[in-house]
């Protein structure tokens, strides 16, 4: 049975160094500023692009990783149109599912991991659903599907809140983690999975499912659009005078120490 409640999530200020809680202070403050600046930039609330019950949002999760949405997205479609459930899906050929997902990046991996998961799912629950998860905590709930070999803390994220449980939980996409990065939230060696739970920890803790999804938007859409990866538009970004790499970047544009 592969999945657990073995390991438990840290709590937000044992995941600072327990002598930097200045540190710590500021860097929430700044989170907060970052979010006030770029819903500013974005509107919040913005709407969720998704109404997928939760096992469909997991499977959505499991394609979309290092692909881009359009290709996901028609992925997920050709799942579903080929096959009527995710029980279908589960007992599936691998190569079939393979060729049917064959847009997103690697879909020779992607194809068995969505079987297996959806069958540990299966096996333990007695029942292909993940609607149960209403009623744990979002640490439990997040808990219990890393416990599943191949879930991990960006898909757990994403089925929560994405998913019509909306719970309050915080996804971390590529973009997003960019500009966590070159702002200072995080460190530089700071990779996705363990920003998770450091960026969480930076925003309230009673901030709702709405609220912490605007988050992940907001910083996610400014990755998109204006903090590329390759030349970010430094000179006409909202975060300049909060980012130390835009600062670098643009010194005639030198203001204020953050
Ligand atoms: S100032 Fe530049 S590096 Fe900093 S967030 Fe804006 S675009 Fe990204």
């Amino acid at each position: 049975m592969p999945i657990s409640s073995a390991h438990t999530r840290p709590s937000p200020r044992s995941r600072f160094d327990p002598t930097s809680s200045d540190e710590a202070d500021r860097l929430s403050a700044k989170a907060l500023e970052i979010h006030r600046h770029l819903c500013g930039v974005y509107g919040c609330p913005i709407a969720y692009f998704h109404d997928l019950d939760p096992l469909s949002e997991l499977v959505s999760s499991l394609l979309s990783h290092r692909t881009r949405n359009a290709d996901s997205g028609r992925a997920f479609k050709a799942l579903r149109a080929r096959w009527p459930d995710w029980e279908r899906v589960m007992d599936a050929d691998p190569a079939e599912i393979e060729a049917t997902i064959h847009g997103v990046t690697w879909p020779e991996l992607k194809a068995p991991r969505i079987r297996a998961v959806l069958s540990a799912i299966a096996e333990t629950r007695g029942a292909l659903s993940l609607d149960f998860l209403a009623g744990l905590s979002v640490d439990a709930a997040r808990n219990w599907l890393e416990a599943i070999p191949g879930v991990g803390p960006k898909t757990s994220a994403a089925v929560l809140s994405f998913s019509t449980l909306r719970m309050p939980a915080l996804p971390v996409d590529s973009h997003h983690h960019r500009v966590a990065q070159r702002t200072g939230l995080i460190g530089a060696r700071t990779d996705v999975g363990p920003s998770h739970a450091i960026l969480r920890a930076q925003l309230p803790d009673d901030w709702s499912a709405q609220a912490l999804y605007d988050n992940h938007e907001v910083l996610m859409l400014h990755g998109q659009h204006v903090c590329h990866h390759r030349n970010p538009a430094c000179g006409r970004c909202v975060l300049l005078s909060l980012c130390p790499t835009g600062r670098a970047r643009e010194p005639a544009a030198n203001l204020t120490v953050s």
